[in-house]
């Protein structure tokens, strides 16, 4: 896929990482993706900090579902705006904005800890939900989101 990069038409400068190719912690903050993404490679102009400017209508700047781990395969696919795949990634954001939701409603009403909020969602909601995670994982999510909260609570 970068070599064909090299030969393509690229004239505008991504307006994910603003040209950097690398997506950092600024640009987390500047499209609100603080809980959803970490700093990596960015994924939508594949690192080398140009994009087809035909991108910008077909896939959102903050698609977040868009990150560079996912296959090279799925990539393309949402770049191409396969229906399916993108519905997959709504599903997902859905899943990580119902999950922010309930930590933080646990820890600012309950006070609860991480640790406890992961053991009441997985004994309450992973059943509905349509994502499996660990418990480690999710405390550590969990963790993260309480985190945030405190420092705009400051
Ligand atoms: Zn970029």
């Amino acid at each position: 896929m970068r070599i064909f990069n090299l030969f393509r038409k690229s004239n505008v400068k991504c307006p994910r990482c603003q040209g950097k190719g690398f997506v950092d912690w600024d640009d987390i903050r500047r499209l609100n993706r603080q809980l959803k993404w970490v700093p990596a490679p960015c994924a939508y102009c594949d690192a080398t900090g140009k994009v087809e400017k035909e991108l910008l209508s077909k896939v959102a700047v903050d698609c977040m579902y868009l990150t560079i781990d996912l296959p090279e395969s799925v990539i393309e696919k949402i770049k191409e705006g396969d229906k399916e795949t993108i519905e997959k990634g709504k599903q997902r954001e859905l899943f990580v904005d119902h999950l922010i939701q309930y930590a933080e409603h646990h820890y600012l009403t309950q006070n609860m800890d991480a640790e406890s909020i992961a053991t009441l969602y997985l004994n309450t909601e992973a059943e509905k939900a349509n994502f499996s995670v660990t418990k480690e994982e999710l405390i550590k999510y969990i963790q993260g989101v309480i985190n945030l909260k405190k420092s705009t609570l400051n």
